[in-house]
């Protein structure tokens, strides 16, 4: 039901944390910042101008985080979460003791959403908050529902009243789409428990998971333990590029972006030598997930991940990255070619290329090629004009406005955390974002987004607002500075936001499939569609203005961004297209034809095109392996569906409200209920073939003419 590691929602309380507040900010109001001569909109200014003097609220309620009254101190994580407890205990009485019917879906919803709120909430504390104490309330609040989760899983009583339902053709057939899909994914979480195996099996199928989980997270901590070497093995003259500690050297990556020739082939041959522990971990995780999968009922781990996402069957993943593969595999060989040029320009004697060399030689090409120093573009990108971009696409793509409120006392953990409510032309309010954008220390690198609270319908008729955090790491504002983005930082922005639409569009009967709780192949279809909105220039001319002069960003020099992006980016491809191969071959067919090191050498030499390393084992640092397991091929066609989207419905203009509601409709509304590909057909309104995903991604690395026409004017 609630699956290992991430949990699915359970849960209503009796009095509603998200009491509508109508008050935003300075509604409709032009606010004229301090220092700054452009007006900004309200949205735009919450976010370009520094707070003057937060508004002193010594006497308003305190009202813990996300407004979760018990949160407002971390002993409150004990109390929230024996709530939620013993609301899951009354609701499996009650799903046992009644009759199968659509009831017994919802209950099992709430039942998830009780602990996920919790839960889910937690996840976010306890790697966020600044505050030790609050972390470390979390981390135990996590780890106490992880055991309750796990209990649940293997209730045999409960899992029973589920298959009752299920077993009952007449009832099922009765079932709404939605229904029936939420029904078999919580059937689908129990049975890797081998819930529905005997007992002997199940004890298996229990140890197997247990076994699996400690190794998964052994592997993980090896994908960054870094190497060492002697001293004295290395020249001199490189040491200093890394840590060097008494005789030793310790490489810790692979400084893929130094210009030094020596220094990343040093780094790559030390930083990929392998460790037999961390080989063995490897090996010895793929053959128990090998043995899970067959124990409960699958040929591989691979037809197991599957069930259920767009591409539906290891078959159907690798016939995706032949085909694509064959299709790159020219302008791969362009690419190489063309980056091999650049390696001989600048190093003559030693000119032959390597693995180590496209993303640095790539860099120096984009450079050369195009004037694309980020400090042209920052000044544009102030991060309230970027907002103020948002606002707008989503106004009139989808009749959507994002207001900033205040936060009540308590209720964010760190100042400078924005909350906006997103709110409907006619149906009012959908959902609130809290925007945790700027740095500090200890805050994760990675630009995330998180569920807090799933969105569903309540048992009294009333929608429960989804929630959401989206996590960034942007510089402060100062006094006379609003914080300038770079433009990979825009587009990660517009990427995040695609998650928080999905998330705050999705209307689902049950938290268990809000929002982005859909097939990881479908996942970033929103975000990476919103890429391409960041890429656009009619969109990109309508925000992007001179902080201090107004001025909008010219046409070329987003052109000139876009065509940048293309350099050596068939070879980039044909690098994911090797590591999802990988990833398919090892979660396949078991035992393995050869060791997992072979296994990447053939690998790399049909998928790829650059030579193996001799004595280099790159995947004991695919830490994907863990995440992804099967499924790393995700991003790839995610990218070919948001492309397909992109050219059939906004391509021709990016603001039309007919295919905006139409994405809304088919696609963001469902969030993981509905088969993705009844999805993508929807929006579409054609079924695409393997092929159409393919041309999709390989038209995008084509040269835009009319950036040439532009360049010669
Ligand atoms: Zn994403």
């Amino acid at each position: 039901m609630l699956g290992a590691g991430r949990l699915r929602g359970l849960g209503t309380r009796a009095a509603p944390l998200w009491p509508g507040r109508a008050g935003s900010r300075g509604l409709g109001a032009r606010i004229r910042a301090r220092g700054v001569s452009t007006s900004w909109s309200p949205v735009g200014a919450a976010f370009n101008v520094k707070p003057q003097g937060r508004r002193l609220d010594l006497f308003g309620e305190r009202r813990g985080l996300f407004g979760v009254p018990e949160l407002s101190a971390p002993e409150g994580f004990r109390v929230a979460q024996e709530n939620a407890l013993r609301k899951a205990d009354l609701l499996v009485q009650r799903v046992c003791s009644m009759a199968p019917g659509p009831q017994t879906v919802l209950i099992f919803d709430e039942l998830s959403d009780s602990l996920c709120r919790v839960a889910d909430l937690a996840d976010f504390v306890k790697i966020a908050h600044p505050e030790p104490a609050f972390r470390e309330a979390a981390e135990e609040a996590c780890t106490s529902i992880g055991t309750a989760v796990e209990k649940l899983n293997t209730n045999v009583e409960l899992y029973r009243s589920l298959q009752k339902l299920l077993a009952d053709k007449k009832l099922v057939d009765s079932l709404d789409p939605e229904t029936r899909r939420v029904a078999e994914l919580f059937m689908f979480d129990f049975e890797i428990s081998g819930i529905h195996l005997d007992k002997e099996k199940r004890k298996r199928a229990v140890d197997l998971n247990v076994k699996i989980l400690d190794l998964s997270n052994t592997f993980l901590m090896g994908t960054n333990f870094p190497n060492k070497i002697e001293k004295h093995l290395l020249p001199e003259h490189i040491h200093q590029n890394f840590v060097v500690a008494g005789n030793h050297v310790i490489v810790d990556g692979l400084h893929a972006e130094s210009p030094d020739d020596l220094v990343r082939e040093a780094a790559y041959k030390i930083f990929l030598h392998p460790n037999a522990g961390q080989l063995r971990c490897l090996e010895e995780l793929l053959s128990n997930r090998d043995l899970l999968a067959k124990l409960v009922g699958y040929c591989t781990y691979s037809h197991r991940a599957l069930q259920g996402t767009l591409a539906q069957s290891p078959e159907t993943v690798m016939q995706f990255l032949e085909k694509l593969s064959d299709k790159l595999s020219e302008r791969t060989i362009r690419d190489f070619e063309m980056i091999r040029g650049m390696k001989m320009k600048l190093n003559p004697q030693n000119s032959e290329l390597m693995p180590w060399d496209p993303p640095y030689y790539s860099g120096v090409i984009r450079a050369e090629r195009y004037n694309i120093e980020p400090s042209l573009y920052c000044p544009f990108f102030s991060l309230g004009a970027c907002m103020e971009g948002l606002n707008t696409l989503f106004g009139r793509l989808l009749g959507i406005t994002l207001y900033a409120e205040q936060p009540a006392k308590g209720e964010v953990w760190c100042e400078g955390v924005r909350k906006l409510a997103v709110v409907h032309e006619s149906e009012g309010l959908l959902g609130y974002i809290y925007c945790d954008f700027f740095q500090r220390a200890g805050k994760p690198h990675q630009d995330c987004h998180f569920t807090i609270r799933g969105g569903r319908l309540k048992e009294d008729g009333d929608y429960q607002l989804p929630v959401v955090v989206l996590m960034l790491n942007l510089p402060h504002p100062s006094r006379n500075l609003p914080t300038l983005l770079t433009p990979g930082m825009m587009e990660n922005l517009f990427h995040e936001m695609g998650h928080a639409m999905h998330s705050m569009l999705g209307r689902t009967r049950y938290q268990h499939v809000t929002g982005t709780r859909c097939p990881t192949d479908f996942a970033e279809v929103p975000s990476i569609l919103m890429e391409y909105f960041a890429n656009d220039h009619r969109v990109v001319s309508q925000f992007a203005r001179h902080y201090q002069t107004g001025q909008s960003l010219p046409k070329n020099m987003v052109s000139r961004l876009c065509e940048s992006k293309k350099v050596g980016a068939a070879a980039d491809m044909q690098l994911q297209v090797f590591y999802a191969a990988l990833d398919q071959i090892y979660h396949g067919k078991h035992p393995l034809t050869a060791s997992t090191t072979d296994i990447l050498r053939e690998t790399q030499e049909k998928f790829y095109g650059l030579p193996y390393v001799p004595n280099t084992a790159w995947q004991l640092r695919f830490s994907h392996l863990v995440g992804y397991g099967a499924k790393y091929y995700s991003y790839l066609m995610s990218r070919a569906v948001a492309s397909m989207v992109w050219k059939e419905c906004f391509r021709r203009d990016p603001f039309n409200r007919t295919a905006g509601e139409r994405y809304r409709r088919e696609m963001l509304a469902h969030g993981g209920g509905k088969e993705p590909m009844l999805m993508v057909q929807g929006m579409l309104q054609k079924c695409p073939s393997i092929d159409d995903f393919v041309s999709a991604l390989v038209s995008d690395l084509d040269p835009d003419f009319e950036t040439f026409l532009m360049d010669s004017e």
